[in-house]
Formats: structure tokens, C-alpha cells, sequence
């Protein structure tokens, strides 16, 4: 389905929890009191309506979408939707060597791992969790399961900028992609201090030969260089200083139950009367559900604001919405 602006909207970020077992700095640094969260199955029930709407991609997030119960059966129903062509994660890595297989087996073609530091002290400093250990091995699981792997940075100033060309070096000899993730000023992102991307580019092409590298690795916004010598390849996500709205694919669906047509803005469509509703039959559900779906695709605005603080409605974590 296209939105109001022309465009075309067919991939959902489902976000299945709000919990985490990491406190990452610019993310959820305090143990909050968690909002209650759908079940699986209600969840399940939105992500049907959206595939008969036009959703045929979706990533699974969170929170921690790992120590979300059930979450390899939730991910094994959505592989079965006709519609559905291409299902992805996004991940802290933790239980990744636990469930790198059994998530292939379930029909995800592709994990993102967050990871900010190399250096384990550092590494604590910023997740809140020593345990760089299990995520590298979680990396090495992913990979060793034929999951297409890539690692997700997101590079602040003065805390692993130093990290930068170790964190790039990974990409050398191994099947991952690096990708920097500009700082957006959501949650605590507004009190971090980001490098943007265009920085980390200008740094990299002093030490490196890099040409543009056109292929698509995955269904978001990130794009990519080659490095002369490297396996891998190394992405942008630019939101704040290369906006990339005008070829904007996404709605997301938070855990508690809310539709969101932009990640910058309040504005959302409260799904959990309707789910919750014991009156309404499934198929009376589901058609409600495609019309609050619709409803949300075309009310998507032409563009964030996220150079303007003054303007972004959105309070919620990135941890609430799934990023
Ligand atoms: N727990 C999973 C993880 O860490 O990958 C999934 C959820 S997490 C909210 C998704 C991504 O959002 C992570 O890569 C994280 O680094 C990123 N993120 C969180 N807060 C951010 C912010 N303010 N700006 C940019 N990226 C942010
Ligand atoms: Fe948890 Fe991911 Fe947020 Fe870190 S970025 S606190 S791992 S949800």
C-alpha cells in the first residue's frame, strides 16, 4: 500500500517487548517499571492483518526480543503468512549462541547485533552488562547458522570514538557487515553526544580505499561502502545529517499495543482495546485491524524532525518503540 506522499509501504518493526536485559547509556540506563505488553498472540494477530495490507517484511525488536518467551514459535507463524517475504531481528546478542540456530530454522534471514565496544571494560561501561564475551560469541553463532550478520554501532564522542577503525577492522576477513547508526535525539540519545556519520566517513577515507558499494543489503535505509581488502561491507544509517524520509517503507507496532506512523512524533493508534475486546469476533477484529493499519499508512507525515528537538513529540526510549 502507498501513503499519502506516493510511497510505498510494505515492512513493519514489531517490537515484542519493552524488556531488556541491558541498560545501554543513551537507551534505558534506569530499571524501568515496565508498561504491560501484549501477548504473542496478539501481537501475531496485528502482524496478519498487516501482511493482508501489504506488510510483507518485518523486524523483530524490542526491548530484547530474545528474552521475549516464545519468540521462536511467534517468529515460525510469521514465516508460514503467504504474504510474508522476509523476516529480520534486531538484537543485543546475549542469547544469540543459544538461539542463532533455532531462529534460521524459524525463517530469519537476517540478525543485527548492537555493539559499541571491543574493549570489555567499555563495553560495560555502555550496555551496563559485562558481557561483550557472550555477544561476540553470539556474532560467531549467527554467522556459523548461515544468518546473514551484521553489527549495528552507534558511535559517541569521547566515549569509543577510539574504537572506530578496530570496530570497522571486523568487517576484514569476517562475513559481518559494520553499520553506524547515527544518534538520534530519542530518549536519552538527547543527553549523548553522537559522531555523525558524515565525520566517521572523512576519518575512514584517510586510511582506506572506499567506493560506493551498490548492492542492497537489507529493506532499510543504510548505506553502503567497500573497503579495498574487506569481506565486508560497511553501511550508514544517517538519519540526522542525511535524512532519508522521501524513501521512507515503515510503520512500527510497539509491545504495548501501539501503531506508530514516525518514529519522531506521539502520534499513534492504540490497538489494545481492539485486541483486547472479547465481544468481537477474529475476522470483526482483523477488519478493524486493516483499517487502523490503513489508517496508519496513510496518516505517515512527509518527514521527522529530529534537527529540530523543539519539534519531536515522541517521549518514549528507544527501548519502548524498538528503534
Ligand atoms: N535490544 C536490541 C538491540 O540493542 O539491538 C533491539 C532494540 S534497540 C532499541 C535497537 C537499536 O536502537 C540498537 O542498535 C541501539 O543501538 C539503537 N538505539 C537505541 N537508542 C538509540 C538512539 N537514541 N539513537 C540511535 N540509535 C539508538
Ligand atoms: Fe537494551 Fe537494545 Fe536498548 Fe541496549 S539498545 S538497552 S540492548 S533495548
Amino acid at each position: 500500500m502507498r501513503d499519502s506522499y506516493n510511497r510505498k509501504i510494505d515492512y513493519m518493526r514489531i517490537s515484542v517487548t519493552n524488556k531488556c536485559n541491558f541498560r545501554c547509556t543513551y537507551c534505558m540506563p534506569e530499571a524501568k517499571k515496565v508498561e504491560e505488553t501484549l501477548s504473542l498472540d496478539e501481537i501475531y494477530q496485528v502482524a496478519f492483518a498487516a501482511s493482508e495490507c501489504g506488510i510483507s517484511k518485518f523486524k523483530i525488536t524490542g526491548g530484547e526480543p530474545l528474552v521475549r518467551e516464545g519468540i521462536v514459535d511467534f517468529i515460525k507463524r510469521l514465516n508460514d503468512l503467504d504474504n510474508v517475504k522476509d523476516i529480520t531481528m534486531t538484537s543485543n546478542g546475549f542469547y544469540l549462541l543459544k538461539y542463532a540456530d533455532a531462529l534460521k530454522s524459524a525463517g530469519i534471514s537476517s540478525i543485527n547485533v548492537s555493539l559499541d565496544s571491543l574493549d570489555r571494560e567499555k563495553f560495560k561501561k555502555i550496555a551496563g552488562v559485562d558481557a561483550l564475551e557472550d555477544v561476540m560469541a553470539g556474532i560467531e553463532a549467527s554467522i556459523k547458522a548461515g544468518i546473514a550478520t551484521k553489527i549495528n554501532t552507534v558511535i559517541q564522542k569521547g566515549v569509543n570514538d577510539d574504537e572506530l577503525f578496530d570496530i570497522i577492522e571486523l568487517a576484514k576477513n569476517d562475513r559481518v557487515n559494520i553499520r553506524f547508526i547515527e544518534m538520534m535525539p530519542i530518549g536519552h540519545g538527547k543527553e549523548s553526544k553522537g559522531v555523525s556519520n558524515f565525520e566517521i566517513l572523512e576519518r575512514m577515507k584517510e586510511k582506506y580505499i572506499i567506493t560506493e558499494d551498490t548492492r542492497r543489503h537489507g529493506n532499510g535505509p543504510a548505506k553502503y561502502m567497500k573497503l579495498e581488502g574487506f569481506t565486508g561491507s560497511i553501511g550508514f544509517i544517517s538519519a540526522i545529517h542525511g535524512k532519508f524520509c522521501d524513501a521512507c517503507n515503515r510503520i512500527r507496532f510497539t509491545s504495548t499495543g501501539k501503531l506508530k506512523p514516525c518514529l519522531c512524533y506521539d502520534s499513534n493508534i492504540d490497538l489494545k482495546d481492539i485486541l483486547k475486546d472479547d465481544s468481537l469476533s477474529i475476522d470483526e477484529k482483523n477488519t478493524i485491524l486493516r483499517e487502523k493499519i490503513n489508517e496508519c499508512i496513510v496518516s505517515k507525515p512527509l518527514a521527522h524532525s529530529f534537527e529540530d528537538i523543539s519539534k519531536i513529540s515522541e517521549l518514549k526510549g528507544m527501548s519502548e518503540i524498538g528503534g
